[in-house]
């Protein structure tokens, strides 16, 4: 059955996020032929609208208002409410990331509806789609199909591939009004401690140091090739833990999950909580003294030896391509 889907699509630095391109493909994937409506908050917003149309949506809401600017889990859930109120739709799909993780779970018991979270394939051409998602920390994945009530998802970035996008497409923009009572937060500014750098959910190829890179310098070779690479930097929870670098890199269970094409981990072991979080990118490179270390296992390349001589080798020869 034809459905319409609500897709809401998160901004971060004044630019609309990959993933919600992505969610636009995973609700017409839900749709089934129905209507993508996408659902945008905060401050200038028609280009992204035309984004989102571009991307595939077919039509866009817009709720401009300062107090959405940044995400709070109290503003964003009471303007989304209202928006499905107004549209009552068929279906909802968030981004899998640390808003949506927050937001999603907060409508749903709202909603009084499931949710499928995490979401990283569907599969058409059943009576209901199937929703792909992992379990046991990626050690397996789980189906699970809607038959009747809301499809409520959120999809993890970068497994969903978005639709190319198209200059031609077009769609009626529309800007609504909600009500915002009572805030208990209101974020006034923000002030950021990296400047710059690549999204690390969202990157095709990361560097990551674990706690063999053994101090905070430590990981100036492995920055030193993520420049190169146009890759971000990331962590396990050792190098963390130990204080070498912020835990907004810490990658695993506890940490981020991501899907990278290509996952370069030096100096990590492969703790089964670390794998939680990368194994599922597309080409593993793992960089040990140790031969025995467990990363190996999930590795499609390994390079047995030290991190400090290898990494500048590497570093070294993609300044010549
Ligand atoms: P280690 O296990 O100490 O490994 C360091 C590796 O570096 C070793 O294999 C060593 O051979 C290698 N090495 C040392 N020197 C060099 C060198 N010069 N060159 C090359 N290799 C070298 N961990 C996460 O990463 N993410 C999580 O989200 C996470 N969540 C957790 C949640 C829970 C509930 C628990 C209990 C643990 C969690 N952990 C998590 C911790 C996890 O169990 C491991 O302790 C952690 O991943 C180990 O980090 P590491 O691989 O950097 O360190």
């Amino acid at each position: 059955m034809a459905k319409k889907i609500l897709v809401l699509g998160e901004i971060k630095d004044n630019s609309l996020r990959n993933v919600s391109f992505e969610a636009i493909t995973a609700a017409k994937k839900a749709a089934d032929g129905g209507e993508v409506v996408g659902v945008l908050f905060g401050e200038n917003l028609d280009e992204h609208a035309q984004n989102m149309i571009q991307y595939g949506a077919d039509r866009i809401l817009l709720v401009e208002r300062e107090e959405l600017a940044q995400y709070t889990t109290d503003a964003y859930s009471q303007a989304f409410l209202q928006v499905y109120e107004q549209e009552k739709p068929e279906g909802i799909v968030l981004a899998h990331t640390s808003s949506g993780k927050d937001l999603a779970p907060r409508l749903a018991a709202k909603l009084n509806t499931g949710l499928v979270s995490d979401v990283v394939a569907i599969e058409e051409g059943h009576e209901n789609p199937v929703f792909i998602r992992p379990i046991y920390s990626g050690k397996a994945f789980e189906k699970k199909t809607i038959k009747d009530g809301l499809v409520f998802l959120t999809i993890r970035p970068n497994n969903i591939a978005a639709l190319e996008n198209d200059l031609s497409r077009t769609g009626d923009v529309t800007a609504i009004d909600i009500e915002l009572k009572d805030l208990r937060t209101i974020i006034k500014e923000v002030v950021k401690k990296t400047a710059g750098g690549v999204d690390l959910a969202e990157a095709n190829i990361i560097v990551a140091g674990g706690r063999g890179v053994k101090s905070a310098e430590g990981f100036t070779p492995l920055e030193e090739l993520a420049d190169v690479l146009g890759a971000a930097v990331g962590a396990s929870r050792g190098a963390c833990d130990a204080e070498y670098c912020e835990y907004s890199l810490q990658i695993g269970q506890t940490g981020k999950v991501v899907t990278p094409d290509l996952y370069i981990a030096a100096g990590i072991s492969g703790a089964i909580q670390h794998l939680a979080g990368m194994s599922n990118a597309k080409v593993i490179v793992a960089i040990n003294k140790d031969p025995e270390a467990p990363i190996f296992d999930v590795a499609d390349y390994g390079i047995v030896g030290d991190l400090f001589e290898i990494i500048p080798m590497l570093t070294e020869e993609c300044k010549k391509v």
